[in-house]
């Protein structure tokens, strides 16, 4: 069974003061929510406080970037061991943000996944296609090419801690969602594909996220897809009642 996984991705939103007092009333809201995990990434300099406010809750604090590199001269980047050394433990990778707005690529995405699983963060690798593409037929080819630039030669047995979100360009932040088939399937394609690479075990083990204007209201009905092991929501996790509202459809569904 794969445990289910709702990720918030707050963007360049939120002052530390304000992610506090987000999670003062959200912790609530979710305390007997345990069926599934539920990871919060925050903008860097939000890290350290929003830590602080989920101390002994089951709520945990992911980031939305780092580095590839160990360390070195790349001003205004966070490296992998400073993440961890804060006790971070998911990091988002991979963004089609950081892919269309920071020059990010399928061989950047590689690189950081290698690093991100050295230290033994929990990646969320973020794939997806553009409208263009899905409307001449090119999602699968699309989805299997950045999957396999994105592994590229990992080993399958330190891919364990890996999650990948698929996210459809076309759905993020438009309040175009993919309807609960159409996501199915992409992550279908994705699950066969993780498996061709290396092999069932891994894949069959591997959370796959849906990422795309999740919201209270169509959120049960793609959880409840068999795919579909989680969401990652962007917009929507602005308001700790509909971030809230998301993980309990995910515990019904
Ligand atoms: C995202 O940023 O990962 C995302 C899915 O955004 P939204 O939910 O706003 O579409």
């Amino acid at each position: 069974m794969r445990k289910l996984l709702i990720a918030a991705n707050w963007k360049m939103y939120k002052t530390p003061t304000e992610a506090q007092s987000f999670l003062h009333t959200f912790l609530p809201l979710v305390k007997d929510q345990t069926k599934g995990e539920i990871v919060v990434c925050a903008p860097s300099v939000d890290l350290a406080t929003a830590l602080h406010s989920v101390k002994g809750s089951h709520v945990e604090i992911g980031a939305q970037n780092m580095h590839f590199a160990e360390e070195g001269a790349y001003t205004g980047e966070i490296s992998a061991a400073m993440l961890v050394a804060l006790g971070v433990k998911h990091v988002i990778l991979g963004h089609s943000e950081r892919r269309q707005y920071f020059a990010e690529t399928d061989e950047t995405v590689n690189q950081k996944l290698v690093t991100a699983l050295k230290h033994h963060l929990v990646p969320i690798v973020c794939i997806g296609e553009h409208e263009a593409q899905r409307e001449s037929g090119m999602t699968e080819e699309v989805l299997c090419r950045q999957i396999s630039r994105a592994l590229h030669g990992i080993d399958a047995a330190k891919l364990k801690p890996m999650v990948i979100a698929y996210e459809p360009i076309w759905a993020i932040g438009t309040g175009k969602t993919a309807t609960p088939v159409i996501a199915a399937e992409a992550h279908l394609i994705v699950r066969s594909e993780v498996a061709r690479l290396v092999g069932r075990p891994v894949a069959d083990a591997l959370r796959i996220l849906y990422g795309g204007s999740v919201k209270p209201e169509n959120a049960e009905a793609l959880l409840s897809q068999p795919e579909i092991d989680g969401a990652l929501i962007g917009g929507a996790s602005l308001d700790p009642h509909s971030l809230a509202a998301i993980v309990k459809a995910g515990a019904v569904s």
